[in-house]
């Protein structure tokens, strides 16, 4: 599917304009299929020689993860990333290490795992009369190695 046409009712929705710049930046994050910082996504435009400063890139992702397109993830090493939301193929969950910022990501959920967000998410919009489009999960804690590592101090 173009990329104009998956979004177009967000950015209806949202009265904003399918720039070329939003549109380059909503390609790359759906090319890349991973979590990248304004930076990379930066650096993957320059690679593909599209005009768009570093200014525009920011502003673009703000908008874009206020429309809900984007996901801003933080993982708590202080810096931004983002990664493209809704598109249910892409969908995962993260365990994000707290000692070395190490993230995986997962997609092969439980079956309970499914069913208790659907059924969580069905209770919320119901409770809050509000329309759900998508959710971000993350568990924090500490990776394999960085637990072999303490142990080895
Ligand atoms: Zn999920
Ligand atoms: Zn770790
Ligand atoms: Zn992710």
């Amino acid at each position: 599917m173009k990329i104009g046409e998956r979004w177009k009712r967000a950015f209806e929705l949202s009265r904003k304009r399918i720039t070329p710049s939003r549109k380059a930046i909503v390609e790359v994050l759906e090319e890349q299929r991973k979590h990248l910082s304004a930076e990379e996504i930066y650096s993957c435009l320059r690679e593909k020689h599209k005009k768009v400063g570093i200014a525009t890139v920011y502003r673009n992702l703000e908008l874009l993860s206020q429309m809900g397109i984007v996901h801003r993830v933080n993982f708590g090493d202080g810096k931004e990333h983002y990664e493209i939301a809704r598109i249910p193929a892409l969908h995962h969950h993260h365990l994000v290490c707290t000692v070395c910022g190490r993230v995986i990501d997962y997609q092969d959920f439980r079956k309970e795992e499914h069913e208790f967000m659907e059924g969580l998410g069905r209770v919320l919009e119901t409770k809050y009369d509000f329309l759900i489009q998508s959710h971000q999960l993350y568990f924090y804690g500490i990776c394999k190695d960085c637990r072999l590592k303490e142990v080895g101090e």
